[in-house]
C-alpha cells in the first residue's frame, strides 16, 4: 500500500460514490442497529442532512460480555432495508472470518473494528472478497502496524481499502481516546489509500465531535464517520458520543456539505 505514496486512489463504493475522490464523504448512523424504527429514523436523518453513507453495527465488539451485543443477521437486514429506503450505501462491522459472506450479502463496505485490526485471519479472508474494506486503527497500534494490517488485506488481492483513524490510547482520560490526526495525515502521505477519521469513538463525548470532524476535513482527510442517533439518551450503545439529527445538520452546514441546495 506504500508503493505510490501520497497519490490517493479513490475507492469506489458504488457507481457515483467514491471515497478519496476529492469531495469528503460523511458516513453517519447509530453505533448499533436497535429496532426497525430506530434505524429507519436514523437513516432518514442521515439522508436529510446530506451525508452519503449509512453506518450501523449488527455484530458489536462490546467491552463487557453483558452489554448489548447487536442484533446479528436481523440487524444486517434492517440496516440494508434502511439503506434501500434512503438510497444510502451501508457500512457495518464484521468480527469473524466465518461471517464475512453473511455480512457481505448486506453491506456495501465491510468494517474491521479497532479491536480486530490485527486479526490476521480476518484480514487475510477480507483480502479475497470483492467488496471494499474499512480498516480501523487499533487503539494501541502504531502507524506502521496499521499500514501492515492494510497490507495483509491488499496482499491477497483486495486493494479497495479505506483507513480510519478512531483514536489511540494515551494518558488522557477526559476523552475516550486521543484522535491522532497527525498519523492519519501521515497515512495519506505514505500510502495510496483514502483515510477518514472517526471522532465519535476518539472523543467519546458528543460536544467535542463536530470540532474534531471539521479538523479532520481541514487536515485533508477523505471523510469522517460520525455516530448519530435519533434519541441518544436511549441508545443501547455509545449514546454519550452520538450526535442528534440536528447536531448532524449543523455540522454539515459548518463543513459546507449541506445537500439542501443541490
Ligand atoms: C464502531 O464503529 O461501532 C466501533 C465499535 O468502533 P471501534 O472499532 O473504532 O471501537
Ligand atoms: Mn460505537
Amino acid at each position: 500500500v506504500t508503493a505510490e505514496p501520497g497519490r490517493t486512489r479513490p475507492v469506489l463504493i458504488r457507481p457515483g460514490l467514491a471515497v478519496g475522490g476529492g469531495t469528503p464523504v460523511v458516513i453517519a448512523g447509530p453505533c448499533s442497529v436497535e429496532t426497525p424504527e430506530q434505524i429507519r429514523a436514523a437513516a432518514q436523518a442521515v439522508r436529510r442532512a446530506g451525508a452519503r453513507m449509512l453506518r450501523g453495527g449488527a455484530f458489536k465488539p462490546r467491552t463487557s460480555p453483558y452489554s448489548f451485543q447487536g442484533l446479528g443477521e436481523e440487524g444486517l437486514r434492517l440496516l440494508a432495508q434502511a439503506g434501500q429506503l434512503t438510497g444510502l450505501p451501508v457500512v457495518t462491522e464484521v468480527m469473524d472470518p466465518r461471517e464475512i459472506d453473511l455480512v457481505a450479502r448486506y453491506a456495501d463496505l465491510l468494517q474491521v473494528g479497532a479491536r480486530n485490526m490485527q486479526n490476521f485471519r480476518l484480514l487475510t479472508a477480507l483480502g479475497e472478497i470483492d467488496k471494499p474494506v474499512l480498516l480501523k486503527r487499533g487503539p494501541g497500534a502504531t502507524l506502521e502496524e496499521w499500514l501492515n494490517a492494510a497490507e495483509y488485506v491488499a496482499s491477497r488481492g483486495n486493494e479497495r481499502i479505506i483507513l480510519c483513524e478512531r483514536g489511540i490510547r494515551t494518558f488522557e482520560t477526559y476523552t475516550r481516546y486521543t484522535l491522532d490526526l497527525a498519523s492519519a495525515v501521515a497515512a495519506k502521505q505514505l500510502t495510496h489509500l483514502p483515510v477518514i477519521a472517526d471522532p465519535s469513538h476518539a472523543c467519546g463525548r458528543r460536544e467535542l465531535v463536530p470540532a474534531m470532524a471539521l479538523a479532520a476535513l481541514a487536515a485533508g482527510l477523505d471523510g469522517v464517520m460520525l455516530e448519530v442517533h435519533p434519541d441518544p439518551a436511549r441508545a443501547l450503545s455509545d449514546g454519550e458520543q452520538a450526535l442528534t439529527p440536528v447536531d448532524l445538520e449543523r455540522f454539515m452546514a459548518a463543513a459546507g456539505l449541506l445537500s439542501g441546495t443541490s
